[in-house]
């Protein structure tokens, strides 16, 4: 659940978590900026889900990158920087204060900082855009309670994708968790509460081809590698978590202005076309995407949102 004040206006909200929003977070919690960073998974984005990193300035040696990126949050947290596991799903952000509504609360700011990368979904799976509301969800918080005692399927391998799954099977009957890699990538902690939950099954390589149905969705059909052909499954629902490659700016619903291939614009600064709305990281279409140009990226906009909300005619940096 949220944490957040309802009647809490934020300086800044920054919606992702990632090396692009976590830096932007230190950046404007160490300028004395109330910040919040809702985030929906640590396994969820470009670095989270990255097995190996070994060439982020002053880290020597391999990591994961939940591990780096645990580093980043755990230092925007020590200047009061507040995460929320929360996932963004819309925002109004032509008012003041803006405002940003996630599954579990809302969050209203006077500066917002984009920053949720680009493994959004290009591909949708057979069946899925049929059955979007009748069947086919993307947030059990939202739906679960509409699958009491009835079977449903979750596809994904994230945080995100287990986190989920774990509150369905509070509702559901049963729970097929389908992950399509051979292993998930989730925390170890909610790797064995999966385990521990007998409503659960976990279906490891196996990926959804059809969500099949009349009126509302009755099965999926599906592949898992090392068995041979299609697979049946009877459920009434179907909740999405899988990843693509395309900017994730579904939640602003075209109060942004983007390119042609879906990116953010944004000037020298790293604000959009909205003022007082910033963007840093993949989400913008860089040349090229490594953590570290994407944690340049929320240095210079957390500097940039500072001179915004007290008004200064120049960027500044604190020293000290
Ligand atoms: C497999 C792989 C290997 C890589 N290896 C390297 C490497 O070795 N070195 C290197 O420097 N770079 C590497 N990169 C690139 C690097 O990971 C990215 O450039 C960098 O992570 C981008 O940072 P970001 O903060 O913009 O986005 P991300 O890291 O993708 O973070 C985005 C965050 O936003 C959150 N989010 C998304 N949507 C929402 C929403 N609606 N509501 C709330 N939160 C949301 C996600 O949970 C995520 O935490 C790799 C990338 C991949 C995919």
């Amino acid at each position: 659940m949220s944490e957040n004040q309802p009647e809490t206006v934020y300086d800044v909200v920054i919606i992702g978590g990632g090396p692009a929003g976590s830096t932007a977070g230190i950046y404007t919690a160490r300028a004395n900026l109330s910040t919040l960073i809702l985030d929906k998974g640590l396994t969820t984005g470009a670095l989270g889900i990255t097995s190996k990193i070994a060439n982020y300035p002053g880290i020597p040696g391999e990591l994961s990158g939940a591990e780096l990126l645990k580093t980043m949050r755990a230092q925007a947290e020590s200047f009061a920087a507040q995460y929320v596991n929360d996932k963004a799903i819309g925002t109004d952000l032509a008012g003041s204060p803006k405002v940003v509504y996630g599954n579990a609360g809302v969050y209203p700011a006077r500066a917002v900082i984009i920053a949720t990368g680009s493994l959004g979904r290009s591909n949708l799976i057979k069946g899925e855009a049929e059955f979007l509301g009748r069947g086919v969800s993307y947030c059990a918080v939202c739906d679960a309670a509409f699958f009491k005692d009835e079977a449903v399927a979750v596809a994904g391998k994230n945080d995100e994708a287990v986190e989920e799954a774990l509150y369905l099977a509070r509702f559901a009957s049963r729970v097929t968790l389908l992950c399509p890699t051979p292993e998930l990538v989730a925390s170890e902690e909610l790797i064995a509460e999966l385990k521990a939950n007998s409503k659960i099954e976990v279906l490891l390589g196996a990926a959804i081809h059809e969500i099949y149905g009349n009126t509302h969705v009755e099965g999926i059909a599906y592949a898992q590698r090392g068995k041979e052909g299609e697979q049946k499954l009877a459920v009434k629902g179907v909740f999405i978590y899988l990843q693509g490659g395309v900017p994730i700016t579904d939640f602003l619903q075209g109060q942004i202005e983007t390119s042609v291939q879906g990116c953010i614009l944004v000037d020298r600064e790293f604000q959009t076309n909205v003022p007082g709305v910033f963007a840093v990281g993949d989400v913008l279409c860089q040349h090229i995407k490594q953590a570290v140009i994407a944690a340049a990226d929320g240095a210079t906009a957390g500097i940039a949102v500072e001179k915004y909300l007290r008004g200064r005619a120049k960027m500044g940096v604190d020293w000290k």
